[in-house]
């Protein structure tokens, strides 16, 4: 998920740059897949065993949420059909780890809230939708232990999120029909946009 837009600091992207992160050096951005990508559709499958593969996998994808600015990251987005997900809702605080789940299921929900999210896959737009205010998680971390988190605001809005789109669903699925026909022109616009590879 991309920070939401009122939120956002006054930074500019420039600022934000991969070499603040020296903890991985080495580490390149992946490639983000795009709005009209039918890898966004498709449903992730379950990860096993954690294996280098997934520690280089975690890696790579904590330096393009970096790089891109976002909050929240699934690997159906870099085109790695694995439920996993990271989550780090405030990137400029280098005390907040980052969450990374494997496998994350959603147990139990509770309340409703309506807040504006966005998606780096759609990049530019943003939009209210409506999601329950908390819920409690089910995954597997890095080191393959089962953990539970509870959790509400944002980081409930990102988990949501993100683990839709393991599920090939996006957020603007979750708008109201007349909303989403405001917004076909952008949306178009987003899908036959050139962008570099
Ligand atoms: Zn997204």
């Amino acid at each position: 998920m991309s920070k939401p837009k009122r939120k956002r600091k006054n930074r500019q992207p420039e600022d934000w740059g991969v070499d603040e992160v020296p903890r991985l050096p080495k580490t390149k951005p992946l490639q983000l897949r795009y709005y009209g990508d039918p890898v966004l559709r498709k449903r992730a499958e379950p990860v096993q065993v954690i294996t280098d593969a997934e520690h280089t996998l975690a890696e790579e994808m904590l330096i393009t949420l970096y790089a891109t600015h976002g909050i929240g990251l699934a690997a159906t987005q870099v085109g790695v059909l694995k439920r996993f997900l990271i989550v780090d809702i405030d990137p400029e605080d280098a005390d907040y780890q980052p969450i990374m789940l494997f496998n994350p299921e959603i147990l139990s929900v509770e309340g409703e809230s309506i807040a504006e999210e966005g998606c780096l896959s759609i990049p530019d737009l943003h939009a209210d939708v409506k999601r329950p205010e908390k819920i409690v998680v089910k995954a597997m971390n890095l080191d393959s232990q089962e953990i539970k988190i509870e959790a509400d605001g944002l980081l409930s809005r990102v988990l949501q999120h993100e683990i839709d789109h393991l599920n090939g669903t996006l957020f603007i699925d979750r708008i109201s029909g007349l909303k989403r026909q405001l917004l076909r022109d952008e949306l178009e616009k987003i899908q036959q946009a050139d962008r570099p590879l």
